[in-house]
C-alpha cells in the first residue's frame, strides 16, 4: 500500500530492527536503562538543553511540559490549531487543570504577537493566571518564521511567562532551514519532539529542557503512567532514527513539492499548500468519498475531505507519488 494519510505509518526498517535486538536495556523507573540515558543525553545536547525525557508519545510529552510549566488554575496561550489544543483530548484541562486560552492562527501558523500581547492578564483575582505561551513548529507542515519565534518568546518573556514548543515535526523544520536543531530549540524553556513520524521509529518521544523543568516533568510522567522499565529497546530506534534519518527528511520535502506539482495540474483539484512533507488540497465535496475508494482499490490510502491532507514519509518513494498522481487522473478522466 501507498500511504499518504500521515508520517506516523512508517514501519521500523531491518537496520532499525537489529538496533533494537541488540540494544542494552535496564529498568528506567530506576533510573538503569542505559540505551533510554544515552537517547536522553543525546537529543539534549542535539537541542542545546540541558537534559531530556523519554516518553511513550507526544501527547504525554506536551502535556507533563504543560503540567511542568503551569499549575491548577494557571492558563496557557496556544494556537487554536495547536495539536495540543485540537488534538490532546484537552489534556492539560481535563488532567492537568489548566485553562487553554486559544489564539487564532495566521495563515503562516504564527499567533500574531498583538493576540499574544492582549491574551495576557493582568495579575487580579477574576482571572486564570497566564504562565505560558506554546508554539508549534511545524505548524501544518509549515516552518514557523525564526524572526517570529524570537519576538514572540521575547515578547511571552518580558510578561513572565515561560515558552514551550510542540516540536513533533522539529526536525523537518531544521532540515528545510537548513539550521542545526539547537537553533530552532534555543528560544524555547522546552521542547518535545516525536521519533515516530518522519524519523521512522515505532514509538516514542523526547522532552528537552532545563534540568529543573525535567526533574517536574518526571514526576507527572510516572503520575500520567509514563514511567517505562526496559524502554531501551524503543529507546535504540529513536537513536537509530537520530542517526539516519534526519537529513534525509529533505526528500520528502522534494517529493511532496512533487505531490504538489502533480496535483496542482488537474483540473478539479485546487492547491491549497505546500510546505515541508505535507501538502493540502481541496478536491470538489462530491468526489471526495468515490475517490477515496477509487485509489484504495488502487492500493493508496488516503484521507479525502473537501481539504485534504497529503504526507510524504520514508516509505513513499517518488515513483509511489506519480503512481497516485496518475490513479488521481485516471479517475476524473473516467467520469
Ligand atoms: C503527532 C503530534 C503530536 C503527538 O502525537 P502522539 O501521537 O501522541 O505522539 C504532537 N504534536 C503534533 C504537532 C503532532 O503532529
Amino acid at each position: 500500500m501507498i500511504d499518504l494519510r500521515s508520517d506516523t505509518v512508517t514501519r521500523p526498517t531491518p537496520p532499525m530492527l537489529a538496533a533494537m535486538s541488540a540494544a542494552e536495556v535496564g529498568d528506567d523507573v530506576w533510573g538503569d536503562d542505559p540505551t533510554v540515558l544515552r537517547l536522553q543525553a543525546t537529543l539534549a545536547e542535539r537541542a542545546g538543553k540541558e537534559a531530556g525525557l523519554f516518553f511513550p508519545s507526544g501527547t504525554q510529552s506536551n502535556l507533563a511540559a504543560l503540567m511542568a510549566h503551569c499549575g491548577r488554575g494557571d492558563e496557557y496561550l496556544v494556537g487554536q490549531q495547536a495539536h495540543t489544543y485540537q488534538y490532546e483530548g484537552g489534556g492539560a484541562a481535563v488532567l492537568g487543570s489548566i485553562q487553554p486560552q486559544p489564539l487564532d492562527n495566521a495563515a503562516d501558523g504564527s499567533i500574531p504577537l498583538e493576540r499574544i500581547a492582549a491574551a495576557i492578564k493582568p495579575i487580579d483575582d477574576h482571572f486564570a493566571r497566564t504562565r505560558l505561551l506554546a508554539l508549534e513548529n511545524t505548524i501544518g507542515g509549515k516552518v514557523l518564521p525564526a524572526g517570529y519565534v524570537t519576538e514572540a518568546t521575547q515578547l511571552a518573556r518580558r510578561h513572565g511567562l515561560s515558552t514551550h514548543l510542540d516540536g513533533a515535526r522539529v526536525c523537518n523544520a531544521a532540515v528545510a532551514s537548513c539550521k542545526p536543531l539547537a537553533a530552532l530549540c534555543e528560544p524555547f524553556d522546552s521542547v518535545s519532539i516525536c521519533f515516530s513520524k518522519g524519523l521512522g521509529a515505532p514509538v516514542g518521544s523526547v522532552l528537552v529542557g532545563s534540568r529543573a523543568l525535567i526533574d517536574l516533568a518526571h514526576r507527572w510522567r510516572k503520575v500520567l503512567g509514563g514511567g517505562m522499565r526496559q524502554s531501551g529497546v524503543l529507546a535504540a530506534a529513536c537513536l537509530y532514527a537520530l542517526e539516519h534519518n534526519v537529513e534525509r527528511l529533505a526528500d520528502d520535502h522534494a517529493n511532496a513539492a512533487h505531490l504538489a506539482a502533480g496535483l496542482e495540474a488537474i483540473e478539479q483539484v485546487t492547491l491549497q499548500s505546500v510546505a515541508t512533507n505535507m501538502v493540502f488540497a481541496q478536491f470538489p465535496q462530491a468526489h471526495c468519498a468515490p475517490l477515496e475508494a477509487w485509489l484504495k482499490a488502487r492500493g493508496i490510502l488516503t484521507q479525502m475531505l473537501y481539504a485534504s491532507r497529503f504526507v510524504t514519509h520514508r516509505d513513499v518513494s517518488r515513483d509511489d507519488i506519480d503512481t497516485f498522481i496518475a490513479a488521481v487522473k485516471g479517475y476524473f478522466a473516467a467520469r
